[in-house]
């Protein structure tokens, strides 16, 4: 019999929606989960956050959560986000962000779709598991993670602690819906600083203005990452898109300063550490002529690749397929998840997936997920979970 009806399901969702963590408060969904794994015989690890690397402050409301059942090998890693993004504008919402309210067989509230459900789903599917004595073989690990809309700060700490060492295949339960994500884009973050000398403008020649040289890094860097052939079949092209410019103060001094971000969304073909050599080399031509520009990549994502045809993958199709009824592509995105972090230095043959119950409202207002798919999820997670452990390895 199962531990838990479709009611208390949807109620453990309900309960962490109600936990606002926005970028911030993972400790207390940590808790809240640590409680319920706890009340049903699984021991749970609440780990606190590092000290924020760039700020050196403490993070005393910040932690991840690593919950095992089973024994041995093989070992499948199970990722969930435990933050959210924030409300956005909260008058624009029709229901409570908080308050997980249905309409129409879709449940909405902040965190439904980004990935509330899916951690749900797996933490109700490691209980359930656990009930019936399984897995027989092999290792369910949970890495709940914090901080993962920004910096995926908590996947590097549990990555560093070790906690991917001995894992043979990742399944990340971010929102995919029916389809099966294998691969996905890298992504880097840069800063760029211009320094310049403040003058008068009737005297330009006085000072040194900060933001042409950094306008034509950007352009420069715009047309070249154009000019690229690079493209992945399956994941498209590389981009490029300056997103932040701040420079001068006043219309008639001579800027003494200017910064610039841009994101880049890298591919096989073209990965990070290329995209930071491209723009090293723009900054360091306009540096030679006279400028004073530096370049931080301050956060950077690898591109995530895996095998397509996996074990994991063949089951989560079949499965996924038996449940839904319907066809479930296997496919790439842009969008960059945990697996960045946790999969550092597993190679393309690791297998990984991102599979998970949600939609396309994942940071939207009104965001929501169908409860329907919800519930399915916990039932597909718990034949998927140990149908690859009996088989792999
Ligand atoms: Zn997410």
């Amino acid at each position: 019999m199962a531990v838990f009806t479709p009611e208390q399901q949807l109620q453990i969702l309900s309960d962490l929606v109600a936990i606002q963590s926005a970028n911030d408060h993972e400790l207390q969904v940590a808790n809240y989960l640590a409680k319920l794994l706890g009340d049903h015989g699984i021991t749970a690890t609440v780990l606190p956050a590092e000290p924020d690397a760039d700020h050196k402050k403490a993070e005393p409301d910040r932690a991840n959560l690593v919950a095992e059942i089973g024994s041995g090998a093989p070992v499948l890693a199970l990722s969930g986000h435990m933050d959210t993004v924030s409300v956005g504008d909260a008058d624009a919402w029709t229901s409570d962000p908080f308050t997980v309210t249905e309409r129409d067989g879709l449940l909405q509230g902040r965190g439904t779709t980004d990935m509330k459900a899916g951690l749900a789903a797996m933490v109700i599917a490691m209980i359930e598991l656990k009930a019936q004595g399984l897995p027989r073989k092999g290792t369910l690990r949970l890495l709940a993670s914090r901080a993962e809309e920004v910096g995926e700060y908590g996947a590097k700490e549990l990555a560093r602690a070790g906690y991917m060492r001995d894992a043979d295949a990742l399944v990340v339960g971010e929102p995919s819906g029916w389809n099966i994500i294998y691969t996905h884009k890298g992504s880097v973050d840069f800063r760029l600083r211009s320094q310049g000398t403040a003058a008068h403008s009737s005297m330009p020649e006085a000072g040194f203005n900060a933001i042409p040289p950094l306008m034509e890094v950007l352009v420069r860097a715009q047309q070249e990452f154009n000019a690229r052939p690079a493209s992945d079949p399956v994941l498209g092209e590389l981009t490029f898109s300056p997103t932040v410019f701040h420079g001068g103060d006043q219309v008639n001094t001579i800027p003494d300063s200017a910064v610039a971000e841009v994101n880049v969304r890298t591919i096989p073909q073209f990965d990070n550490d290329e995209a930071i050599a491209l723009l090293k080399g723009l900054v360091g031509e306009q540096n030679r002529r006279g400028a004073r520009i530096s370049l931080d990549p301050y956060m950077q994502e690898p591109v995530v690749q895996a095998p397509r045809d996996s074990l994991l993958v063949r089951l989560a199709t079949k499965l996924g397929e038996r449940i839904s009824g319907a066809t479930i592509p296997v496919v790439g995105v842009a969008g960059v998840t945990d697996a960045s972090s946790l999969l550092r230095g597993k190679g393309p043959d690791f297998p990984f997936m991102m599979f998970g119950p949600g939609n396309e409202t994942m940071h939207t207002v009104n965001e929501n997920i169908d409860k329907q798919m919800y519930l399915d999820f916990v039932q597909l997670y718990q034949r998927l979970f140990v149908e690859y452990l009996g088989q792999a390895g």
